[in-house]
């Protein structure tokens, strides 16, 4: 599991829990601290800031501050060191 801060631009897209079901607007979301979890690249979960434990909450702020995300042909979420 690879746990970031949600960073959509895109004010179309909608993102749900998959905890407690609450949306909101991904560009709302990553400000409200929304994380999403991934497997191999791939968004396995979406976790509202009032869902997250304390340990994912950190894990995202280290990722967010060391790592560049985007998403390759595949559609997968990579990453990459930030230097
Ligand atoms: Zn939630």
């Amino acid at each position: 599991m690879h746990t970031t801060r949600i960073n959509y631009a895109d004010p179309k897209i909608i993102v749900t829990c998959s905890r407690c079901g609450n949306t909101e607007r991904s560009v709302v979301a990553g400000k409200l601290g929304w994380n999403t979890d991934a497997r191999a690249g791939v968004i396995v979960a979406i976790i509202c800031s009032g869902c997250q434990t304390a340990e994912e909450n950190a894990e995202a702020e280290i990722n967010l501050a060391t790592t560049r995300y985007s998403v390759d042909a595949f559609g997968r979420m990579v990453g990459f060191a930030r230097i």
